[in-house]
């Protein structure tokens, strides 16, 4: 008898989907970062269920982490359990309509869509996050922006209950989504409705390649980072302009840099730990409203304690 048979309705002990004490550094795109007191990787809707169960139960902070690259996490670890949505991943098409879950990465999402000749993700090529990442910090590049094309979203709360919003009750904003306000609640799964156009594909196809190409030839992905880590202000100059007006470009603090390619991108170029990144950002923000009164709001999220 085949011993590798997963039953549905098996009762799901949360000690099999635990993990203990996991360096966080391997989960997030800075590679910096202490440990998570608790881990959870679910790949089924009642894996999940049962890791906010077990968090409710011994009155556990619930923290969820999607690619993780667009987080600095303290050196000093995140109590509580951290929910990762690596694998829920399931996804289905029918007509234009996709629908996948949260943790299935942007690229992937594209591909499929791509390759079942569906069009208008490509735009968000080269952004290296989740589903559930994107659509919660409304994520987007070169004019695109993943609430473009979002029907609905399914989203938990961490009372277990399930909710659906759709697109035109959810308020979307520049890095900003109602779900930010929710606050206690997973993004779970999201429907798109993209384009069926047949003289799209090549186009897509060439649109997803030359964004791709870009990206890299202006040296984003040089070195381990969590993308901008400063929201542009309101007004004339963006977060990188104003950094780089106070000229920090290639400043260092331990193994953290400013990257000499964009002000506003703080990479992690020997070693660093997040309190070096943390120290950078700090001093780049002291020095920026020292010089212009404009005081840098955080893109990234900082997870933890950074005291
Ligand atoms: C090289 C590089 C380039 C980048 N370029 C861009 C760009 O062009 N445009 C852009 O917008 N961003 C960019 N980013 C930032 C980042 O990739 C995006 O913000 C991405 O969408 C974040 O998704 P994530 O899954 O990595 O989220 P994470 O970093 O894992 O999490 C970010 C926040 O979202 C929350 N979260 C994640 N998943 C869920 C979920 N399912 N439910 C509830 N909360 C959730 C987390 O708690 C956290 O607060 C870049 C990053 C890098 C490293």
């Amino acid at each position: 008898m085949d011993n590798n048979v997963s039953y549905q309705d098996e009762k799901i002990k949360f000690e099999d989907i635990i993990e203990k004490n996991v360096d966080l550094s391997k989960y997030t795109s800075m590679g910096t970062g202490g440990k998570a007191q608790y881990l959870t990787t679910p790949g089924r809707f009642e894996e999940l269920i049962t890791a906010l169960k077990f968090a409710k139960e011994n009155n556990l902070k619930i923290t969820i982490i999607g690619a993780g690259s667009n987080i600095l996490v303290s050196d000093k670890g995140i109590e509580g359990l951290i929910i990762r949505t690596h694998h829920l991943s399931r996804f289905s098409t029918k007509g234009n309509m996709f629908c996948c879950r949260a943790g299935m990465s942007i690229e992937k999402a594209i591909n499929i869509t791509l390759d079942d000749s569906m069009f208008g993700l490509e735009g968000l090529s080269g952004i290296p996050g989740s589903i559930g990442g994107a659509i919660i910090g409304n994520s987007g590049a070169n004019g695109h922006l993943i609430s473009d094309h979002l029907l609905y979203v399914d989203y938990i709360t961490f009372d277990g209950k399930t909710h659906r919003m759709g697109t035109q009750v959810i308020n979307f904003g520049y890095r900003y989504s109602s779900f930010l306000d929710i606050k206690d609640c997973i993004i779970f799964e999201a429907g798109f409705g993209l384009s069926n156009s047949t003289d799209s594909f090549k186009k897509s196809r060439e649109e997803q390649s030359t964004i791709k190409k870009d990206r890299k030839e202006k040296g984003l992905f040089d070195y381990s980072s969590a993308g901008s880590i400063f929201k542009n202000p309101e007004g004339k100059y963006t977060a990188g302009e104003l950094i780089d007006s106070c000229k920090l470009k290639s400043k260092k603090i331990g193994g953290a840099m400013v990257s000499p390619k964009h002000a506003n991108l703080i990479v992690n170029y020997k070693n660093a730990s997040s309190t070096d990144i943390y120290k950078l950002a700090e001093l780049c923000r002291a020095t920026v409203e020292k010089k212009t009164r404009i005081k840098l709001e955080y893109e990234i999220k900082l997870l933890g304690d950074f005291t």
